[in-house]
């Protein structure tokens, strides 16, 4: 299986990481290794003096394929869920100005933590109210019709360049607020109020 994850796809998000608004989406992956299931901890990783959240709403695709047609795209994503795109911001931000890649800052292990998935349907999913509480306190909160590229516009997109798979996830994107964390804290996320993820530093 495959993560695709999509960088700036909400324009309050781009604004405070003082980056423009991509044309095209802005595709990265992280390995199968970075997945964290189950609400299993994270242990803060040594190599980082500041780990972030960014919480996103996560597509899980449940057919093959590839140069997926716009009459067909709605066929290619059944559920969905919540997940923490954990991000090392220093090691991102030293990869940035380096013009390097930044698989270290967001791929390492853990840096994929992701719900349980519920049905697409069970919630209005064009606009879809979510957020992320940190011990308690709500630090991000988005709504999925502020997405810059729509869930179909990205499947298409991707498609294009790699063949989807059942069970393959996409990371849409994170809304503004996103922040540090530190050992002891505990992140909950919610989508129209319903808890679905909880994930604690360790
Ligand atoms: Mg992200």
């Amino acid at each position: 299986m495959k993560i695709f994850c999509i960088g700036r796809n909400y324009s309050d998000h781009a604004k405070e990481m003082n980056s423009p608004v991509p044309e095209r989406p802005m595709v990265f992956m992280k390995p199968p290794t970075a997945l964290l299931i189950n609400d299993s901890p994270l242990y803060y990783p040594a190599f980082t003096k500041n780990l972030h959240y960014e919480i996103e709403v996560v597509l899980r695709i449940c057919k093959n394929g590839r140069h997926v047609d716009k009459k067909f795209v709605s066929n290619y994503y059944e559920e969905l869920g919540l997940g923490i795109d954990f991000t090392a911001r220093d090691l991102q931000a030293a990869c940035k100005e380096k013009g390097h890649p930044w698989e270290i800052a967001k791929g390492f292990d853990g840096s994929a933590c992701v719900s349980k998935f519920i049905p697409r349907d069970k919630y209005d999913a064009s606009k879809l109210s979510f957020s992320l509480s940190k011990n308690g306190e709500i630090v991000q909160t988005g709504n999925t019709k502020d997405l810059i590229f729509d869930y179909d516009t990205l499947i298409i997109y991707i498609s294009k360049f790699f063949r989807l798979q059942i069970g393959d996830l996409i990371y849409t994107g994170t809304p503004a607020g996103v922040g540090p964390v530190e050992i002891g804290d505990v992140l909950v996320g919610h989508i129209e109020g319903e808890k679905i993820l909880e994930c604690e530093i360790k």
